[in-house]
């Protein structure tokens, strides 16, 4: 999977099954500038993983701060 890909479909096979045409598409984590070119599956994890990361840490920053720590 590379830019050249991105806006063609693919027919890709996985452990739990096959995707038939599948559009490559191409995100970014607005957060950290990460970039992802693969499958809209595929992007939904990045993104939503992306999003659970960085809250994570976002909230572990809060708790530092709350406590007086830098
Ligand atoms: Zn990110």
């Amino acid at each position: 999977m590379n830019t050249d890909d991105v806006g063609t479909t693919k027919t890709i096979g996985t452990d739990e099954g096959v995707s038939i045409d599948a559009e490559i598409v191409r995100v970014y984590c607005p957060a950290c500038g990460e970039e992802f070119i693969g499958t809209k599956r595929g992007a939904g994890g990045f993104i939503a993983g992306h999003e659970a990361y960085h809250e994570f840490v976002n909230r572990q920053d809060l708790i530092i701060t709350s406590m007086g720590g830098a």
